[in-house]
């Protein structure tokens, strides 16, 4: 079985349905509101190891009672936990509120994820360095990412989300740097790159600046997929969406087990979309990912 190790978030999403978005000083009444199991790392675990492979997720949590909350979706999933510390203090938190539209904004409060730092990372380079792929987002500090360069990955996937400052050697490490529209005009910028918005100049502006690989996510239009062997575009297959809440990670994770299993990334990238695909028809994050077998929208 493929080896995939992320390095990331784990949180608790407060998830609050909202007929709108609210506005400054304002009350709302929300016509629902759940807990479940998030953060972009264990998102992307999560889907990893739905996706067939053998997933372990280094990370942190609190020791409050949202913990056993933030990993039951992971351990059900088969994710290994082994490396997830219990750390003194809160299980990171995001509230998540979601409109009529399926809009959603998200407001994090990092918690424990604050607290893993570059030693905590130090500490994983045995467990990092087995692995055939691994992945990092930007929810834990940037010199943590950076930390996992210097524990030499085999392959790491990075996806620059949300938007961090991170060093150039990060972004210059990946292989593919994943990012949606905006997150790829900021990742350019990070690197110098000219001040360029079509997802085609923003992708081919990455590879220039010395990206081995991108893979860009366009929402229901699927993904741009760069390396040398050229550029290609991905289709995602159509559904009617209900909650769009986690599919880029959907989409990382999913792609992350393919290409830790040998797939090329365009072959990776095809599976990583009708996967995230499925996923936007139903609320959540975790709980919205196809369980093992589950058939996926072509
Ligand atoms: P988020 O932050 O909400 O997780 P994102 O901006 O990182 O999203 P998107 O590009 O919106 O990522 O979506 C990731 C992938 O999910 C897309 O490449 C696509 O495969 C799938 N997807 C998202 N929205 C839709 C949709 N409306 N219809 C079909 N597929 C979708």
């Amino acid at each position: 079985m493929a080896r995939v190790v992320v390095v990331g978030s784990l949180n608790v999403d407060l998830h609050l349905l909202l007929r709108r978005h609210i506005l400054p000083g304002e009350t709302l009444i929300a016509s629902g509101g759940t807990f479940s199991p998030g953060g972009k790392g264990a998102n992307q675990a999560c889907a990893a190891a739905l996706a067939g492979a053998d997933v372990t997720m280094c990370g942190a949590v609190g020791d409050d009672s949202s913990a056993p909350v933030a990993t039951t979706l992971l351990a059900e999933a088969g994710v290994d936990l082994t490396h997830v510390r219990r750390l003194s203090g809160a299980t990171g938190l995001a509230v998540v509120s979601v409109d009529a539209e399926g809009e959603n904004t998200v407001v994090v409060v990092p918690g424990a994820n604050a607290a893993v730092t570059p030693e905590l990372v130090r500490g994983w380079e045995p467990v990092i360095g087995a692995a055939d792929v691994v992945v990092l987002q930007g929810e834990i500090p940037a010199t943590s990412d950076l930390e996992v360069v210097g524990c030499r990955p085999r392959r790491l996937i990075v996806n620059l989300a949300p938007v961090i400052d991170v060093a150039p050697q990060l972004l210059l490490a990946a292989d593919p740097l994943v990012v949606n529209e905006h997150e790829g005009a900021a990742a350019l910028k990070q690197l110098g790159g000219p001040d360029v918005t079509e997802p085609a100049d923003v992708v081919a502006g990455l590879r220039a600046a010395g990206v081995a690989s991108v893979v860009m996510t366009l929402g229901a239009a699927g993904a741009l997929v760069a390396s040398s062997g050229g550029t290609v575009s991905v289709p995602s297959p159509r559904v009617r969406p209900v909650d769009t809440v986690g599919a880029g990670d959907a989409f990382c994770g999913a792609l992350a087990a393919r290409v830790a299993d040998g797939d090329s990334l365009e072959v990776a990238a095809a599976f990583a979309a009708r996967f995230a695909a499925y996923t936007v028809q139903f609320e959540g994050a975790q709980a919205s990912y196809p369980a093992p077998g589950t058939a996926l929208p072509d």
